[in-house]
């Protein structure tokens, strides 16, 4: 094996000579502790490395072995419910192993050689095969059915499979290519630098249901887009990721904890080794990878694990499911990179980023779509990304967030005042944007009701107009507004209140159906309406906001999802009561 020489240590940052056969991106060992690092650039004989693990005690002349691989992930049955850290080294089994500190240059595999699984042959003997072609599967959990796919590279007549009890190095299946035998294990490497083909990108069409009443109505995520969630610490980033990893409507969610605080990333751990699916009411770990760096790796390992996490993804995306990523926080990463790139003494771009900062926030979010995977059934499979950013200050002009603004659909903008002020999810719904709403008009349409997209836009012209009309009430005061005027701050305060506040930690609401989102806002617009209508056949304003009715209008959020009906009976109250207004009392 080829074999060259430290000769620097900085940091995280190894430079070494006269590796042979030495290419960008291979994975070395480094020293004789033997830890994992990449070529992250070549110049002449010299290489400079970026180690994985803590360097501290390495010192020039000791060897630095090239694996002439780039660095990977092995993917097949074991994945799912799997902790991992940046360069998918099993947390849990270490932990089990090694106690709470990692020990330097551990070689465990990620996905267990010992297990024996239940491989369930799909496809026969003599038919032909192509890449991406499902050949049986495993039921991983309760909730996952792990596809095993036929590889790139691999294409022929399949001479044998047979369903039976498996590890994942067990030939399961062999594949003539018309010279030689291939033989088909259930474990597959892939370089994490590199995207995994597909037949085709398509474009969104349906949302990823979050459950979460603001992000849902007012600014879907298409399945297969992507969305940027900027706030300042404290405004909810953590809590949003949070509920979407455990309510999106994706078959698969991974979650990159990419160096935030490590209490916070125990907590998500032990969270969600606790929590229930609400669809499945299976264990949500049952349908979770988590990618999370300990506080002791370097904060290079960050910049490996969202890599680590979005070609599992796609691996899951190419059986055929809709993934959903989570990376927490972004901005963290890209903290990585310019720590790498100083160390590098490469020129440093806008706030001592890299030049290619921006090139690498849009090649990770060009890996996320809506696709039909590689296969002859013409299978869908999906990746949406969400990525948290954290920008200092909460100043959004920097580099990290308008760079991720450029290449992602959504923005969920957060906002300390909001925040301050505790209506959760502090998602500013003045700043915030969806690209895809448009596109989405017809499934909601479909699925829901026909008027949905007019309610939306009424939601939001509503909001917008509360905004003027408060301003104009600060500099003059609400005497000068009209009756109608009041009634539109009236209703916007409901909607905030009754409709986009939604407590995460309330069972009763951390999720709300698209039915049932949509029977609530209907409730608080009627109100807008009949009351709108009453005030033109001359109605007190004063005996309109004083209508019993609205309490229950207040409480709808938290009628169950199994007694919708409630909503439409308060909705024939209201009917009821602004109709008994009349118009014969003057305006107040
Ligand atoms: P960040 O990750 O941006 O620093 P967090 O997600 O940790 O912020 O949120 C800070 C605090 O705000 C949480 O501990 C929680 O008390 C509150 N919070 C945020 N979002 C919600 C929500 N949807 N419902 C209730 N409380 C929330």
């Amino acid at each position: 094996m080829a074999e060259g020489k430290i000769i620097k240590v900085s940091g995280p940052l190894v430079v070494a000579k006269g590796i042979p056969d030495a290419n960008m991106y291979d994975v070395v060992r480094v020293s004789e502790k033997k830890l994992i690092g990449e070529i992250i650039e070549l110049r002449g004989d010299l290489a400079s490395i970026q180690v994985y693990e803590d360097t501290s005690g390495l010192g020039p002349g000791e060897p630095v072995i090239s694996m002439n691989e780039p660095l990977s992930v092995e993917l097949g049955p074991g994945l799912i419910g799997s902790i991992f850290d940046g360069i998918q080294r099993p947390l849990d089994i270490i932990r089990q192993k090694t106690g709470d500190f990692i020990t330097r240059g551990m070689d465990i595999p990620p996905i267990s050689r010992d297990k024996k699984w239940k491989f369930e042959a799909e496809a026969k003997a003599g038919m032909d095969v192509v890449p991406g072609d499902i050949l049986g599967s495993v039921k991983e959990t309760a909730v996952v059915t792990h596809k095993i796919i036929v590889p790139f590279g691999v294409k022929g007549k399949l001479k044998k499979i047979k369903s039976g009890e498996y590890t994942v190095e067990d030939v399961i299946a062999v594949v003539d290519d018309g010279e030689k035998s291939i033989n088909v294990t259930m474990l597959q490497k892939s370089p994490i630098r590199a995207k995994r083909p597909y037949a085709e990108k398509l474009p969104p069409k349906e949302p990823l249901v979050t459950g979460q009443r603001v992000i849902d109505t007012l600014f879907p995520v298409a399945k297969g887009g992507a969305a940027c969630i900027p706030g300042p610490f404290g405004s909810g980033k953590t809590v949003v990721q949070h509920q979407l990893a455990k309510w999106a409507d994706a078959d698969i969610v991974v979650y990159i904890g990419c160096g935030e605080r490590g209490n916070e990333m125990t907590d998500v751990l032990t969270e969600m080794q606790q929590l229930k699916d609400p669809r499945t009411g299976e264990l949500l770990i049952k349908r979770t990878v988590l990618i999370a760096n300990t506080s002791n790796m370097p904060v290079s390992a960050r910049e490996a694990s969202v890599y680590t996490g979005i070609t599992i993804a796609e691996y899951l995306r190419d059986m055929g499911y809709a993934v959903a990523v989570m990376a927490d926080s972004t901005s963290r990463w890209a903290e990585a990179l310019r720590e790498m790139s100083g160390r590098l003494e490469e020129m440093p771009g806008d706030e001592g980023f890299p030049a290619y900062l921006s090139s690498r926030i849009a090649e990770f979010y060009e890996r996320t779509g809506r696709v039909r995977c590689l296969g002859s059934d013409g299978r869908e499979g999906s990746i949406t990304a969400v990525g948290a950013v954290s920008p200092p200050g909460g100043d959004l002009s920097e580099p990290v967030t308008q760079n991720t603004l450029r290449v992602a659909k959504v923005f969920w903008g957060l906002d300390s005042q909001l925040a301050y002020g505790r209506h959760f999810p502090a998602i500013n719904w003045l700043q915030s944007y969806s690209l895809y709403s448009g596109l989405l008009d017809d499934f909601y349409r479909k699925n829901i009701a026909e008027d949905w997209p007019e309610l939306r836009a009424k939601t939001l012209y509503l909001l917008q107009r509360e905004a003027e009309l408060a301003e104009i009430v600060r500099i003059v005061g609400i005497d000068v507004l009209s009756p109608k005027e009041r009634l539109i701050l009236e209703v916007a305060k409901s909607i905030r209140e009754d409709f986009l506040h939604q407590i995460a930690f309330d069972e009763r609401e951390s999720y709300t159906s698209l039915k049932k989102q949509y029977k609530i806002l209907k409730l608080v617009i009627k109100f807008y309406e009949l009351a709108e209508a009453s005030i033109d056949r001359g109605g007190s304003i004063n005996d309109i906001f004083n209508l019993t009715v609205r309490l229950h209008i207040a409480k709808a959020k938290y009628i169950p999802e199994d007694q919708l009906e409630k909503i439409d009976s308060i909705a024939v109250h209201l009917e009821h009561q602004i109709g008994q207004l009349g118009g014969l009392k003057k305006n107040a």
